[in-house]
Formats: structure tokens, C-alpha cells, sequence
């Protein structure tokens, strides 16, 4: 709120939440604010849990009750964590910690909800932790290498270009997959310096093949919302592409669906800028967050990338099918490219390449590799060694 409708708004927010919380408990309760948008109730002691529940669920609602600020109406999700004292924690930095990871369930559930802690959110909350202090460690030995994936001209099978994929070996727990440690890098901010790491590298490694190779090879890189959402991310991208002496034209960012939908002006504001830079946008997980298109008319999207959901059963299920082929046609009617991410078969990549999807990407053709796998896939002509496998692929799909 203070970053799409000023500071003013969001002291107001907090004001009203305050009096709220005041007003859903009794007098000898407690309210306190801890900071930024978190709160503490206190309750006198409780007969049962029952009766904690109870005021839970009073704060939900009355919470949950729209906003009328001037002529903005606008909405809160809250998110409580209860803990129960001596069941929970006996003193005060035990209990605040439990509530915190009860408090954080409750929102990865989507929050609008209230979550009891349990000992398995300790568990998860000390997992958390554990990674992100491996992510800080990391992040200062430069311990995260990335891997290139390439994405195939369905028509011809060549390779048009690749997309940036983190990988992350540690000697304490083997590979951590990014679906693991990417939400933690992003609770923690560690994203930040994390992000512009692999953009970096990214630009750097790609431009290093380019040359070595005379290709002209594009290369995608995945954005972090939070990324985005700062001020300072295009001249950050600039810097990158100087540095690395890579054409901005090379460069797509893939950003997925939910952050248009819910972004501000500012994020869109961002979008149109790193789009002059002549760097490219693409929609990742196309249609997994769908929530209207108005958008798809009003930003400088240059590509689509249909989810790997809908590409899976889209050999056999004709649900799936009607919405890759709808997709496509959709993206070709607005003059975006079409990229299908996920293919495994044969027979899916039958079905799109025959639908007209422009891109594809997947273990059919290949896993992600190191740069220097990268260096010998395209040394080798690339497309040659793909062509025996699809060729043999049957039309009429
Ligand atoms: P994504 O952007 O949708 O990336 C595609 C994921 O699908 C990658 O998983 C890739 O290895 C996997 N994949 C590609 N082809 C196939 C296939 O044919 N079959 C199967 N089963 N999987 C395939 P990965 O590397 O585990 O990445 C997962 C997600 O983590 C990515 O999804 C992306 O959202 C995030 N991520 C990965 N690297 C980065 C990064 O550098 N920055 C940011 N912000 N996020 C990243
Ligand atoms: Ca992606
Ligand atoms: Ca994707």
C-alpha cells in the first residue's frame, strides 16, 4: 500500500487495524504493534483454546471488513498465528518465534486465516533458516553456478536460444532445487543480491559463447517479482548488459503471470522501461494465473511461455489440448511468440509444432547443462543431433 498509494495511505491502514484489534478484544488484553504490518495480541489467560479460537476468528473478520479511505475502498488480508502459553513456549522469545512461523503457515496458505502452531512448523521454520544461512554462505563464496536449457525453433530445430537456470550444489545437503530455495531467498531479501548474481552471469557467460562461437544465441533469465518491484532494476539491467558487452535485443526477462495481474503501476512502470532498454518480456507459466487479459494489450510482452501443466497431457487430453491450441492462437493474434516449456514426447511436440507453436523447450530435446555442455551442444551444430529423434515424430496430431 505505501508503495502503490503513498505512505499517508498506509499509516492510515495501520491506524484502523489498530483500532480494530482494540476493539475486537477485552480490556485487559494486550495490543501491541511489532513493526512494518505485524501485530501482537496478548490474551489474559484463557480458560480453553477454544476461547482463544474464538477471538482469532472475531479479529479475522472484523479485519477482514473492507476499508473506506476518501473514495479508496480497500481490503486487508490478515494472516494469525496462535500459540498457547506453557503448551507452545514458556517465556517470551519462544512464544514470539512459534507465533511467527504459525503466523507465516498461515499466510503461505493464503493467508485470510488463522494457524495453531505445531511442532512441524518448527521443523519447517528451522529448515527455512538453515537454508537461508546456506544461501548467505553461498552467496559469498559464489557457490551457485547456472545451467542453459535451449529453447528450439519448432519448424527448423534450431536453437534460438537459451534460458538461465539456477543450480545449486552443496557440499552439506547435495542439489537444492530453486522451488526450495527461491521463496526463502525471497522472504529474506537475499533475492536481491541473488538476482542481479545471475543476471549478471547470465549476460556474461551467454555473451562468452557468442563470441568464442560467432552465434547469435538469446537468453532468457527468470526475475523474482521482488526484483521488479524495485526502483533501480533497469539501470541495474543496463549495468549487467554493458558489463557483459551483450546486445539488449539478446536478453529476454521471463516474469510469471501473477505479477502483472496483482502489480502496481510501478512494476508496470519498470516493465515498459527495461522494454526500452530493447530488452525482451516474456509471460512465464502462462495460464496458471490466469484472473483476466486486459493486461496482455496494455504491457510490452514479447513472448509467451505455455506452462508446462498444459503441455503434459497434451498428447491425449483434449482439455489440455483446446487450451495449448487456444493459447497459441491467442499469442499470434496479439504478435507475441509462442513458447511451450515441459516437452518430454514426441507426441506433445507433434501436437504443437503441428498447432504452429514457434518455440519449444524440454528433456525431449535437452536437460538444462552447464556452460560448458552448452558450448559442445552448439559447437556441434546443435539441431543435427535432435533431428533423427523428431523427424521420426509422426504429423496429424
Ligand atoms: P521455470 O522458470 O518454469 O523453469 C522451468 C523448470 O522446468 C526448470 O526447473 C527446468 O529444469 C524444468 N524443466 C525444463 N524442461 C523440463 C521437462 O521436459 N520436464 C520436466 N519435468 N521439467 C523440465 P528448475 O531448474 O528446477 O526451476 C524451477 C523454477 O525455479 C523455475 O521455473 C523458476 O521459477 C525458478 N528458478 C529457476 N532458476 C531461477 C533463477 O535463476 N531466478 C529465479 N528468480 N527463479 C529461478
Ligand atoms: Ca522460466
Ligand atoms: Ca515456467
Amino acid at each position: 500500500m505505501n508503495e502503490s498509494l503513498g505512505h499517508h495511505i498506509g499509516d492510515e491502514v495501520l491506524r484502523i487495524v489498530a483500532d480494530r484489534l482494540k476493539a475486537a478484544v477485552r480490556h485487559a488484553d494486550l495490543v501491541a504493534r511489532m513493526g512494518g504490518d505485524e501485530f501482537v495480541v496478548v490474551l489474559d489467560p484463557v480458560s480453553q483454546d477454544s476461547e482463544a479460537e474464538l477471538v482469532a476468528a472475531k479479529i479475522l473478520a472484523r479485519l477482514s471488513e473492507d476499508l473506506q479511505l476518501g473514495n479508496q475502498r480497500l481490503r486487508v488480508t490478515p494472516s494469525i498465528g496462535m500459540v498457547i502459553c506453557p503448551d507452545d513456549g514458556d517465556n517470551l522469545a519462544d512464544l514470539l518465534k512459534n507465533a511467527d512461523a504459525a503466523m507465516y503457515a498461515a499466510k503461505r496458505g493464503g493467508g485470510a486465516q488463522l494457524s495453531r502452531f505445531s511442532s512441524e512448523m518448527a521443523e519447517a521454520s528451522m529448515a527455512r533458516f538453515t537454508i537461508e544461512g546456506l544461501l548467505r554462505r553461498a552467496l559469498a563464496a559464489q557457490a551457485f553456478r547456472l545451467r542453459y536449457q535451449p529453447i528450439v525453433d519448432a519448424a527448423t530445430l534450431r536453437i534460438l536460444g537459451v534460458e538461465a537456470l539456477i543450480h545449486w550444489d552443496t557440499p552439506e545437503r547435495g542439489v537444492i532445487p530453486p522451488a526450495e530455495f527461491i521463496p526463502i531467498a525471497e522472504e529474506s531479501g537475499l533475492i536481491m543480491p541473488l538476482g542481479e548474481w545471475i543476471l549478471a552471469t547470465a549476460c556474461r557467460e551467454i555473451q562468452q559463447l557468442r563470441t568464442s562461437l560467432g552465434l547469435d544465441l538469446e537468453v532468457a533469465v527468470n526475475i523474482s517479482p521482488l526484483q521488479l518491484r524495485q526502483a533501480g532494476f533497469p539501470a541495474m539491467v543496463t549495468q549487467c548488459l554493458a558489463a557483459a558487452g551483450l546486445p539488449a535485443a539478446s536478453l529476454t526477462i521471463e516474469v510469471t503471470e501473477g505479477i502483472l495481474i496483482e502489480g502496481g503501476s510501478k512494476t508496470i512502470d519498470t516493465f515498459e522501461r527495461v522494454r526500452a532498454l530493447g530488452v525482451g518480456l516474456s509471460i512465464d507459466d502462462f495460464g496458471t494465473g490466469y484472473s483476466g487479459l486486459n493486461y496482455l494489450t496494455r504491457l510490452p510482452i514479447d513472448k509467451l511461455k505455455i506452462d508446462k501443466s498444459f503441455v503434459d497431457d497434451v498428447a491425449h487430453d483434449e482439455h489440455h489440448q483446446a487450451v495449448a491450441s487456444a493459447i497459441i492462437t491467442l499469442g499470434h493474434q496479439l504478435h507475441l511468440q509462442v513458447v511451450a516449456e515441459g516437452v518430454e514426447s514426441p507426441a506433445q511436440f507433434a501436437f504443437l509444432r503441428d498447432r504452429g507453436c514457434d518455440a519449444v523447450q524440454g528433456y525431449l530435446f535437452w536437460q538444462p547443462v552447464p556452460l560448458a555442455g552448452l558450448m559442445e551442444i552448439c559447437a556441434a551444430g546443435g539441431k543435427a543431433t535432435m533431428h533423427a529423434k523428431v523427424q521420426a515424430v509422426p504429423t496429424g496430431y
